[in-house]
């Protein structure tokens, strides 16, 4: 399922349209995309993932909907899924659009660990299950996040670490298989180590469960890394979509909305101020191997 945006505008506040959260963004994220989104605090990058799973609707799904002549209305396409259309099956939506919200083990609230995963999946599945098939995918869910199934299912959730918690609440989404996995700031307040993991975590849920990743972060190290394109938001508006190797060749305009840019995109602007030009995609892996093929020529 490929995900389409059009003309998306949005505001909190309807009565005073200057505090628009969203301005006329429109966007692809193609089916097998790692896709990042970046941009500073209150830049919408949140408002625009609750849209993915209409947990903001557009106004012409509303209930009382009526259209105004002349006004030319969002829309978004989620494979077959219209947004748009107030007669959208929103629980079948949701269980092919998985959202991570930010901090997602403040969610967790149930007694034990596999009853919260069951939670996510009652909650979205379309057809009644056997307690034997629930336990069967609450376990698939759990072993994908890393967890052994049989040391954390009775166990209460507040008694795990920071890092397991987390897993446990991104099992709760990813339960009912999503085709597209939206993660809000996924990496948020963990330690180098435990942001290593849950990116390489991700990492193997985008080859063996959900197709479509698209993470949210303001870690321009973790994007560049990781993603297969870009989206920058900058005040509601969207100001790039680039694949990391081409965005960050804009690290002058990148540093003017005030955001940062991957420490590879750093050390080749440094390099080319001494005259050394080195043609990268901003993988610390690509760079390291473009840096030693330099080598005997400029050292
Ligand atoms: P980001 O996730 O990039 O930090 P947000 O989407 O949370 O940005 O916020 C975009 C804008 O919308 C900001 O100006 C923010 O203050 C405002 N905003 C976000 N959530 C709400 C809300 N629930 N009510 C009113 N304004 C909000
Ligand atoms: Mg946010």
């Amino acid at each position: 399922m490929y995900i389409e945006v059009e003309r998306l505008s949005y505001s909190y506040n309807p009565t005073s349209p200057s505090a628009y959260a969203l301005k006329d963004v429109s966007l692809t994220i193609e089916e097998g995309a790692f896709f990042g989104i970046i941009g500073h605090t209150g830049s919408g990058k949140s408002t625009f993932v609750q849209h993915l799973n209409a947990l903001i609707t557009l106004p012409t799904a509303e209930k009382k909907f009526k259209p105004k002549k002349g006004v030319a209305y969002p829309s978004i396409r989620i494979g077959d899924f219209d947004l748009a259309d107030k007669h959208t099956d929103w629980k079948a939506l949701r269980s092919k659009v998985g959202i991570v919200f930010q901090y997602p083990e403040y969610q967790l609230f149930a007694e034990s660990v596999k009853e919260d995963v069951a939670f996510g999946l009652k909650n979205f599945s379309q057809t009644p299950l056997t307690p034997e098939e629930t336990e069967a995918h609450v376990k698939e869910a759990l072993t994908a996040v890393g967890l052994n199934y049989e040391e954390v299912k009775d166990a209460s959730p507040f008694d795990l670490s920071g890092g397991q918690k987390r897993r446990v609440a991104i099992a709760g989404v990813i339960v009912t298989k999503p085709e597209i996995l939206v993660l809000d700031e996924p990496a948020a307040g963990l330690d180098p180590l435990g942001k290593r993991e849950i990116m390489g975590l991700l990492h193997s849920l985008h080859r063996s469960w959900c197709k479509t990743i698209v993470i949210v972060s303001h870690d321009m190290d973790e994007i560049g890394e990781n993603c297969t394109k870009v989206a920058v938001f900058a005040d509601g508006e969207l100001k790039f979509l680039l694949p990391p190797s081409e965005l960050f060749l804009h690290d002058e305009e990148l540093e003017a909305l005030g955001l940062d840019i991957p420490t590879t995109a750093k050390v080749r602007r440094a390099l080319k101020e001494r005259g050394i030009s080195v043609d990268t995609d901003f993988t610390s892996e690509d760079f390291a191997r473009q840096i030693l093929a330099l080598g005997g020529r400029h050292v």
